[in-house]
């Protein structure tokens, strides 16, 4: 560059903080600046030596020529086909590069150092542009026209202001101010130190404030907090990944692997835009279909349940499974084009650019940023061809991020190491604690402290020494100053200031004051309520309360819930699926069929017999999902064991009593009237009632253990089974003796070696083991009557003593828990009525709520209600 035509100009080099300054100064002095240039040493270096920017070019051109160095290699062989690799040897000889480092130089003590300085050798010749020192020493440019004033100066940049002063240049010193506006802040948290900042900034009037983090990690909270106050400001630090960058990746994937595994993941990130992306998903992975399957029209489905071959798939989950694909086709539809474009194509990266770049005037701002930085890649790394642009392109796109500057507010927001802040009348600096100040960091990685130690780099000293310079002269830059810091973290635990502030803030004479805060607002208390005449539209019908008796139970176990449910009518939203309650319904439909035929000896059913019931059981699912068979087949065969060995232990169960089943899923429809002038209807099923001749109990099937409770039973949350049985009371003219759980789960039994028996140790022999089996897997229940001749031991059903007699304490009066129902149901309408809807959930209850994400609940769980104070024991007593 010539320098003859720089010499009747006088170039200012200065960090852009003092800028203002230094033109007010010139202003004093002179009436006009003509011929002055104010600039930072960057802006100076880049006029002088401009470097054309072609970092991937220049990425992928080191890439190629270190991996022809991986035959030479000893110890790095297969750490060097890592583009990080490769970033890592960049990053230390640009670094080496500015310190005008000699590459001969480096270390060569063992295998590691050989194999880096092979690698550093091999691509320094690619970076030579970065090293001005020697640009500088080598040209014939004088600097007798630059002036130099002092700035944030790294060792390598010290050298360069040495070169340039011997070329020339002049420097001049700034004095310490003898005064500094300074203040002194703390805040319990960085929360309510951003919040007070946010507060202070409201009152003042100012034309430019700059505000510097200490830890850049705390510019979310202050941004979340300025956006609330709508505090308007301009940051420099921050960096964002544009969403366009994984849609990007997960297109070239669609087209290098041509899969549905890839094609999932392209509709996740949203790459293919269609109306119901998740309907698509879902199907896709549903029905395990392959990415040609993709391409044909969805019908299989509608076909299935059409032909009425479906038993055991409710309507409800197959009206969801249709649907799915009716919008999945939808879907289908929408990306069809593309999808065939996308699968036909050779060349993933100019496909998916294409692809995006269609739409380029329709993307966010961030994302057409980052479509031209894409593009820029592309094109700088396509020359070089094959398995290095595959490995490449990919690394370079996802290292894409975009600084979120936002220009022209009166608020600048930067951290220490970014300390540019033009024009600004005070300057506040926030997170001063002694975690993120002075935050100096030593060097990791491929060359780390210990490689560092041995080359003719800056030394740890050298490099801590500069840095601390550098943040000791902050506190000395800005005519007002704040320095804050917050004193304890999110969890309460205490954080100590920086020693630095501490210091400074001695020196300046100057108190620590807690940030003023006003709080502002009041907490929010919702009320969860109804207007008694929606609660009466939502709940009742012609002054009717229709339900489940599990529906009811549901709102004893927490009314809001019973109100998303059973009020608002919202039902999770899911297509079928292989669970519990599918498992449950296969269950019940084979107990149904072998008890109908032969109901006292249904638990004698061979394996055979059982296998046949079972295939058709299954047959549901093999239509469906044809491509699951391996594993229906491997849930029916252990099914069919769990049902052997459940079998094995009905068979004595049923020997043992003179009931017999004689109904099963017995639909009924009851109306129970209450205190008020609103009934209860109820509707169900019950899984199965078994008769003597002159009695009758309930028999309730369930997946696991279960009892009743007499404080849940109080409080209305086991209302079902003693429900059941006082219906039933009233349609057959027979003594209701119980009601009952059965547990189809068999239970893990511990036997032990021996127990005591009369003092002695008794060894648990098989026909021990077999009672302690029998003994956990008793029907559990309710008597209702004093002794229980239908049974001839005592062995199979909870409650029982001795001769046939009922244990006290399960034994009750079904006409005192008929008249307790009523007064719970009762109780259940005059809430609703009311409009009452409270979050009160009992134990567990939140953990199983399909609401809990719309809820929020998190106070504390409540035992059952107590409604009523009826006795319901039956009196008579019979000691146990
Ligand atoms: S999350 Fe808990 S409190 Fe909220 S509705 Fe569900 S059960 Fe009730």
């Amino acid at each position: 560059m010539d320098n003859q035509i720089f010499l009747n100009e006088e170039w200012i080099v200065a960090p852009k903080t003092l800028h203002l300054s230094i033109m007010e100064s010139k202003l004093n002095d002179t009436l006009s600046v003509r011929g002055i240039r104010l600039m930072t040493l960057d802006t100076l270096l880049a006029t002088l030596f401009p470097v054309i920017n072609e970092n991937s070019k220049l990425f992928t051109s080191a890439y190629s020529i270190i991996q022809e160095k991986r035959k030479d290699c000893i110890v790095l062989k297969e750490t060097i086909s890592y583009p990080e690799f490769t970033r890592q040897v960049i990053d230390f000889v640009v670094y080496a590069m500015k310190n005008d480092v000699d590459f001969s130089t480096l270390p060569k003590e063992n295998p590691k150092e050989i194999d880096l300085a092979l690698c550093v050798e091999a691509v320094e010749p690619l970076f030579r542009s970065h090293n001005v020192i020697s640009q500088i020493r080598n040209s014939n440019m004088t600097f007798n026209h630059v002036t130099l004033y002092p700035f944030y100066t790294q060792p390598h940049q010290q050298k360069i202001i040495d070169l340039l002063i011997e070329k020339g240049a002049k420097q001049v010193d700034i004095d310490k101010p003898d005064f500094v506006n300074f203040q002194y802040f703390q805040a319990l948290n960085s929360r309510q130190e951003a919040e007070a900042v946010a507060q202070w900034l409201c009152t003042q009037s100012f034309n430019r404030i700059g505000i510097v983090l200490s830890d850049p990690a705390g510019l979310p909270v202050l941004s979340s907090v300025f956006d609330r106050y709508k505090i308007e400001y301009q940051q420099t630090i921050g960096h964002i990944q544009p969403n366009i960058i994984f849609r990007f990746l997960s297109l070239v994937r669609l087209i290098k692997e041509k899969n549905s595994a890839s094609l999932v993941e392209a509709l996740t990130h949203g790459a293919l835009e269609c109306s119901n992306r998740q309907s698509l998903i879902d199907y896709i992975q549903h029905f395990d279909l392959t990415v040609e399957e993709v391409l044909q029209p969805f019908k299989h489905v509608k076909t299935v349940c059409e032909s009425g071959k479906l038993q055991y798939i409710d309507k409800r989950n197959q009206i969801a499974l249709r649907k799915m694909e009716y919008e999945a086709n939808v879907s289908q539809g929408e990306i069809l084009a593309d999808l065939i474009t996308m699968l036909s194509s050779s060349n993933p990266y100019i496909t998916t650019f294409d692809h995006f770049a269609k739409n380029f005037s329709f993307l966010f701002e961030d994302d057409k940023h980052a479509l031209l930085s894409i593009k820029d890649i592309i094109e700088q790394c396509a020359f070089e061809a094959g398995e290095t642009a595959d490995i490449v392109i990919p690394y370079l796109i996802e290292q894409i991020s975009l600084s979120s500057q936002k220009q022209s507010a009166p608020i600048i927001i930067t951290d220490i190491k970014n300390l540019e802040l033009p024009d600004c009348d005070t300057v506040i600096i926030l997170g001063l604690n002694q975690r993120s100040f002075p935050g100096f960091s030593t060097k990791t990685g491929l060359f780390d402290e210990d490689y560092l130690s041995k080359t003719a780099l800056p030394t740890l000293k050298e490099r801590l020494n500069s840095h601390m310079s550098y943040v000791q002269s902050i506190f000395y830059r800005f005519e007002n100053l704040i320095c804050s810091y917050a004193s304890g973290n999110y969890e309460g635990k205490g954080v100590a200031p920086a020693y630095q502030v501490e210091v400074f803030a001695q020196q300046q004479n100057i108190s620590l004051k807690m940030w003023p805060l006003v709080h502002h607002g009041k907490t929010v208390t919702r009320e969860y309520q109804l207007e008694p005449g929606i609660s009466q539209k939502l709940f009742f019908n012609d002054r009717k309360l229709g339900g489940s008796v599990s529906s009811f139970e549901r709102f004893f176990q927490c009314p809001y819930q019973y109100y998303f449910q059973s009020g608002l009518k919202l039902n999770k939203l899911q297509s079928f699926e292989l669970n519990s309650a599918f498992v449950g319904t296969i269950q019940h439909a084979i107990f149904e069929n072998l008890a109908k035929d032969n109901p006292k000896g249904y638990p004698k059913t061979t394996k055979e017999e059982l296998s046949l019931l079972l295939d058709s059981s299954f047959k549901d699912l093999h239509l469906l999902y044809p491509k699951s068979a391996k594993r229906w087949d491997i849930v029916q065969a252990r099914m069919q064991e769990n049902l052997m060995i459940t079998f094995d232990r009905l068979n004595p169960m049923e020997e043992d009593t003179s009931f017999t089943v004689t109904h099963q899923e017995y639909k009924f429809e009851h109306a129970w009237p209450t205190r008020h002038d609103i009934s209860i209807a109820l509707r169900g099923i019950i899984d199965r009632i078994d008769m003597t001749s002159s009695a009758f109990r309930i028999v309730d099937y369930k997946s696991s253990a279960k009892r009743l409770k007499i404080d849940k039973v109080m409080g209305g949350l086991q209302l079902q089974l003693t429900t059941y049985l006082i219906i039933t009371s009233k349609l057959f003219e027979k003594t209701p003796v119980g009601a009952f759980y059965l547990s189809m789960r068999n239970l893990d039994v511990t036997i032990p070696r021996y127990k005591i028996a009369k003092k002695e140790a008794v060894d648990f022999d098989s026909e021990l083991s077999e009672a302690e089996i029998v003994k956990k897997h008793k029907l559990t229940g309710w008597f209702f009557v004093e002794k229980a001749e239908m049974f001839r031991s005592k062995d199979y059903v909870q409650g029982l003593i001795n001769d046939q007699k009922v244990d006290k304490r399960y034994k009750f009066d079904l006409l005192k828990v008929e008249e307790l129902f009523t007064e719970i149901y009762s109780y259940l309408v005059n809430e609703l009525s009311l409009g009452q809807i409270q979050r009160r959930p009992t134990e567990s209850t939140c953990k199983f709520c399909d609401y809990a994400s719309i809820c929020w609940y998190k106070g504390k769980v409540y035992d059952p209600l107590a409604i009523s104070d009826i006795d319901i024991s039956l009196n008579k007593e019979v000691d146990a």
